[in-house]
């Protein structure tokens, strides 16, 4: 219910101006997102650095409507790619394919996303395709198969709520790539998506093990588990241990400002673990969903709001 009205918010409009206008969600949010601009992002994937920690810089954004909208997105990936180049960072990007004009046609974004992949290659970057709501899920796996053949610096990501993932992985697993195993934040039906938190857990690990099976590394699988739940980071630890998975075999993902503890705990005891920052100024749907994960960050912002 908590999640499910935090989720209709970040579709709202009126919400979204009355937080976006409001001084302390904003000062809330610098919990979640780098800062507005690319300057920032930089900064926060140098620190990361420093304590041992790759990161994937996300450009916050999505559902753009126009063919100019996604254009400037585009280039704006471009950018990112340059300073991460100059910057000498070890950072991926994360794409939404909705920031990239998948509303206005899939040959239009895939023809962006192919632009972003060859300066990115150019670079040694690699892009990350997010996954979103489930709408988008066939023509996001369509992309992925379209260009993965020709580009080796392409990764996808998979949801452990909907129910039709297991299908998707099995043949993602056959393609390689890096792929992305996350819980997945959007409002989605019960017909689409497993309604309780212990089905998409268990259904998290049941995949998790096709990530990380041999026979789905042999073809080229890079397995990121991507949660800040401890019991499957705990369930992973020992998966790979009882199978002889090296810790330089996948890597453990988690969100800016989540966990930063556990975060710094998994680097020093020598996995690999790369946090995905966001920045930019359009915080407004993301941050909604960070909320709907945890009451508590809502107490918090609640809190807050209190003492002023
Ligand atoms: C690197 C990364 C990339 C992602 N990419 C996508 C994507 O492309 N598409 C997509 O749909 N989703 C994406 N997500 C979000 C994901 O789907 C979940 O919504 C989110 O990670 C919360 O699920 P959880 O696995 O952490 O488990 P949960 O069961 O939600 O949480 C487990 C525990 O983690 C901690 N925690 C979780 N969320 C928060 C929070 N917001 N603030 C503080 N503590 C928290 C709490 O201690 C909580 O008890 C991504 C997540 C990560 C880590």
């Amino acid at each position: 219910m908590f999640r499910q009205i935090f989720l209709h918010l970040s579709t709202s409009r009126v919400a979204r101006g009355l937080t976006q206008a409001n001084p302390l969600s904003r000062r809330m949010v610098r919990r979640f997102v780098a800062g507005e601009g690319l300057g920032d992002a930089v900064r926060v994937a140098r620190e990361l650095a420093s304590r041992g920690m790759t990161v994937s810089l996300d450009p916050l954004g999505e559902n753009v409507s126009t063919r100019e909208e996604a254009e400037a997105a585009t280039e704006s990936v471009l950018s990112i790619v340059q300073a991460i180049r100059s910057a000498g960072v070890d950072s991926s990007v994360s794409i939404k394919l909705t920031q990239a004009g998948l509303d206005i046609g899939t040959e239009f974004c895939a023809a962006n996303v192919r632009r972003m992949l060859e300066a990115a290659r150019e670079a040694g970057v690699a892009i990350q395709i997010d996954m979103e709501g489930s709408d988008y899920t066939e023509r996001t796996l369509a992309i992925y198969r379209e260009l993965r053949p020709e580009h080796g610096n392409v990764g996808a990501v998979v949801q452990a709520y909907l129910r039709r993932t297991a299908a998707d992985l099995a043949a993602l697993c056959e393609i390689g790539g890096p792929i992305r195993l996350c819980k997945g934040a959007y409002r989605e039906p019960a017909e689409v998506a497993f309604p309780e938190k212990a089905e998409v857990d268990a259904n998290y690990v049941e995949l998790a093990q096709m990530l990380l099976s041999a026979g789905a590394r042999r073809r080229g699988v890079y397995p990121n588990i991507a949660t800040h739940d401890e019991r499957l980071i705990e369930w992973t630890k020992e998966h790979v241990r009882s199978e002889g998975i090296g810790k330089d075999e996948f890597e453990f993902q988690m969100l800016y400002g989540n966990r930063r503890d556990l975060q710094e705990k998994l680097a020093a005891e020598g996995y690999r673990m790369r946090v995905y920052v966001p920045f930019g100024r359009e915080w407004y749907p993301y941050f909604m969903r960070r909320l709907a994960e945890r009451p508590a960050n809502v107490l918090f912002l609640v809190k807050n709001l209190l003492k002023y």
